[in-house]
């Protein structure tokens, strides 16, 4: 009995050292497959909508896309929703609507993706990149004012991660030195400030349906606004520049169009639209599991020395696109590199957003930007890591990712 007692023991004792061994190190992995940081959810509901569409006919400027820009007014707030391609046409198609151009200047935070910087020289204007704060990941205020000069025509605020930044403040600015607010809300559909939702915040909000963002088309985006001249210069805009379109023509019979100034095809099909109008139904229950699984996150990391989470204010409700931690350094013996490939190899999918824009060889070579520009921006991207939200993980799911954070992080503890 005491032999088999002691051989049991002994496998015992091994399996922890196994357990606790990393992954990456020849250990057992938390979890056998990956989990992706973030994954659209597609359900039969959504598959009807799209058939449906299909068996009609209309594919594209059809009745779908004008019920899914009604929706997303009803949602957001707005007077006018615009539908288009992408959330980078939805940008390139607000910073051509409030009138940026040649000479321009229009101030965006370095930490985004680089399409919120992109649109501002598709129209002949220049970026000027502010620094971010360092608690809530989103466009410094003091910076901003420090770079607003007589030419910057707009500032782009970016909701990082889905939080909603601080458009009272944001708005003050806007009008202090005649200059427009557009929300690069590409992360945070859904979310609030103040109680108002997002879409109705700036001047201008633009929204990506990107698969991996909170509802999806496939492809697609849109803006919304409540200003109408910028509304009607966006639906030509996205319709090459002409005041009419395919439908509006069959109704009235007629042939003639005019083209008032050059646009582009950046229109969202019936197809899309169709997608977009059923996933958009259940967003506020998808808001709620996101903000579950973020709870569940933060009580767990509350108090833990290896990482630091995104501040967020009483007076937002975040939409959690993305749930990003920041590592400690001085906590841990190794950098970021070396948990995310860690991490990886215990099984959970974790990614980096973002490479700060100005550090794009791009932007360094033909814009003059360099390292040291945007100090918290550099710092908080040798520290970030998104870890795994979306609204179908499990609790299990959750509870892997916590544990497999433990893991690491305790194995690279200093
Ligand atoms: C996804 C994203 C975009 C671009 O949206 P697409 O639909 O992929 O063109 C722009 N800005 C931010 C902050 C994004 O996350």
């Amino acid at each position: 009995m005491a032999f088999s007692e002691g051989t049991s023991g002994s496998v015992g004792r091994n399996k922890v050292r196994k357990k606790n061994r990393l992954a990456i190190d020849g250990g057992t992995p938390v979890r056998k497959g990956m989990l992706q940081y973030g994954r659209q959810s597609i359900g039969e509901d959504d598959i009807r909508a799209v058939i449906d569409v299909l068996e009609s006919d209309w594919l594209t400027t059809g009745p779908k896309v004008k019920e899914f820009e009604e929706a997303l007014s009803s949602v957001t707030g707005a007077k006018y929703s615009i539908s288009v391609s992408s959330g980078t046409s939805g940008l390139h198609t607000s910073v051509n609507s409030i009138g940026v151009t040649d000479g321009d200047e229009v101030i965006v935070p370095a930490m985004t993706f680089a399409a919120t910087a992109n649109c501002v020289l598709y129209q002949g204007a220049t970026p000027i990149f502010a620094d971010i704060c360092l608690e809530t990941l989103q466009i410094d205020i003091h910076d901003t004012l420090e770079k607003i000069t007589n030419r910057t025509k707009a500032i782009i605020a970016v909701d990082f991660a889905g939080l909603p930044c601080d458009y009272t403040r944001l708005r003050e600015i806007a009008q202090e030195h005649e200059l427009c607010i557009i929300s690069d809300a590409c992360h945070s559909i859904g979310g609030k400030y103040k109680k108002e939702p997002v879409g109705s915040l700036a001047d201008i909000s633009v929204f990506s349906f990107h698969p991996v963002k909170t509802i999806t088309t496939g492809e697609g985006g849109a803006i919304t606004t409540d200003n109408i001249r910028y509304a009607e210069k966006a639906r030509r805009f996205r319709n090459h520049g002409i005041d009419s379109d395919h439908r509006q023509r069959e109704k009235a019979g007629s042939w003639f169009y005019e083209m008032q100034s050059l646009g582009f095809n950046y229109r969202l099909s019936d197809i899309h639209c169709a997608l977009g109008l059923s996933q958009l139904r259940k967003l506020e229950k998808w808001i709620s599991r996101r903000n579950k699984i973020a709870k569940i996150y933060n009580e767990a990391f509350r108090g833990n020395d290896f990482l630091e989470t995104q501040r967020v204010s009483p007076d937002a409700l975040h939409a959690y696109h993305l749930y990003v931690v920041l590592l400690n350094n001085e906590a841990l013996k190794v950098g970021r590199k070396e948990v995310f490939g860690a991490l990886r190899a215990e099984g959970i999918g974790v990614n980096v957003h973002y490479v700060p824009v100005h550090l794009h060889p791009f932007y360094q070579r033909k814009h003059n930007t360099s390292p040291g520009m945007c100090p918290n921006a550099e710092a908080v991207y040798e520290r970030i890591l998104s870890i795994p939200i979306f609204p179908m993980m499990s609790d299990g799911d959750v509870e892997d990712v916590v544990r497999a954070i433990e893991k690491v992080c305790n194995a690279y503890s200093k």
